[in-house]
């Protein structure tokens, strides 16, 4: 029996195992057989759903210095913003009317935002929206401050790993950043009752096969709720510029991948997807994929929060377009759904 199937019955593989997957996935039938049985497996969980999120980037202040990011301290250029707790509860409210039940706060890691201020602003999201999940995305924290924020009505974080290769890791970071501290934070999370997402670039400069099978063995431990995974874009701002973009092929083969080792994960078609493709957020559903993840920053803050070149952040990929949305989803044959969108729990065993 070939790797392909082997993994299609029964998906923990040793690492080799994996780089063999990625290597047998080049070709064209196999990965069109991952994404028969991905879809089957997204069907059988999750229908036709696609889920939505309503993304508020509001801060892109950052003390952290990752070679890849356009928001990298070191970019003395980036022109930086915060908004103000009351923008951010506009930006719930716009978002409420429209009919998103799930909001995600995401930034940089900015000190302004202490656990004071964001429990605040949670607790005032919750009570002004009841009912709606808030998801926070600012970067590694103590325990006790990811405790206090739970505490104040968190649901979710995502935090991806970026990669789980710890060589990987020390070259696309500076030497005060780790991958041990990054991954204790995912399990300290989860400990905690977060609905946890991790996740990884796709062709991040230095990645092999052999790193993205090491990814993949750690979302297999990690058995996370969501996983972002998403195309390297270069910044011309970083010392990454002039790398190459990171593949939306490889892409939508690792989104099947994933798919059918954590069925029931939440799965979104990133903005980095449908950045580097006009058609990756449909090609990123043939694949697997279940949430979109609009943008409901003010309108004249989004180009601000510049991670890569070109990042998509009008049209419809703004969440006021909601409209053209539901029509894009709809004529790539699935529904959008405004529901909470939880990860569907495991049935029995
Ligand atoms: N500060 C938080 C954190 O570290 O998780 C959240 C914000 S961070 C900017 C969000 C994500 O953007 C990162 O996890 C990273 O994967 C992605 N990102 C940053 N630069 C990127 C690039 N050049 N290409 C693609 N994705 C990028």
């Amino acid at each position: 029996m070939g790797v392909v199937e082997k993994f299609i019955q029964n998906p923990n593989l040793e690492r080799e195992e994996y780089v063999a997957l990625l290597q047998a996935s080049e070709e064209p039938q196999a990965a069109a057989r991952l994404a028969a049985e991905a879809l089957r497996l997204r069907r059988k969980y999750y229908g036709d759903a696609v889920y939505v999120r309503g993304l508020i980037e509001f801060t892109n202040y950052c003390k952290n210095d990752c070679l890849y990011c356009g928001i990298r301290r070191s970019n003395r250029e980036a022109q930086r913003y915060r908004l103000s707790e009351g923008e951010i509860l506009s930006c719930c409210e716009a978002g409420r009317r429209l009919g998103f039940r799930t909001f995600v706060l995401q930034g940089g890691e900015d000190p302004w935002y202490t656990d004071e201020r964001l429990e605040v602003l949670i607790r005032s999201i919750k009570e002004n929206c009841p009912g709606c999940a808030v998801t926070l995305s600012v970067g590694e924290r103590s325990y006790e401050s990811y405790q206090r924020l739970r505490e104040a009505g968190a649901d979710r974080y995502l935090l991806r790993h970026e990669t789980a290769s710890d060589a990987h890791y020390r070259r696309l970071h500076p030497a005060e950043m780790s991958l041990a501290h990054r991954k204790q934070c995912l399990y300290q999370l989860k400990a905690l009752g977060y609905q946890v997402g991790a996740g990884f670039m796709v062709g991040s400069p230095g990645q092999t096969y052999a790193e993205l099978a090491e990814d993949l063995v750690f979302l297999g431990e990690l058995k996370p709720q969501m996983a972002g995974i998403g195309p390297f874009v270069p910044h011309h701002n970083t010392p990454f510029k002039d790398e190459p973009a990171g593949s939306v092929e490889l892409t939508l083969r690792l989104l099947s991948i994933v798919r059918i080792l954590l069925p029931r994960v939440l799965l979104p078609a990133t903005t980095a997807l449908g950045t580097m493709d006009p058609l990756g957020r449909e090609k990123g559903f043939s694949a697997g994929a279940n949430v979109l993840m609009p943008n409901l920053s003010p309108a004249g803050r989004r180009r601000q929060y510049d991670l890569y070149d070109n990042k998509l952040c009008t049209g419809d990929e703004a969440a006021e377009s909601l409209a053209e949305l539901k029509k894009r989803v709809e004529a790539a044959g699935w529904r959008l759904s405004m529901e909470r969108g939880d990860a569907a729990e495991e049935l029995g065993g």
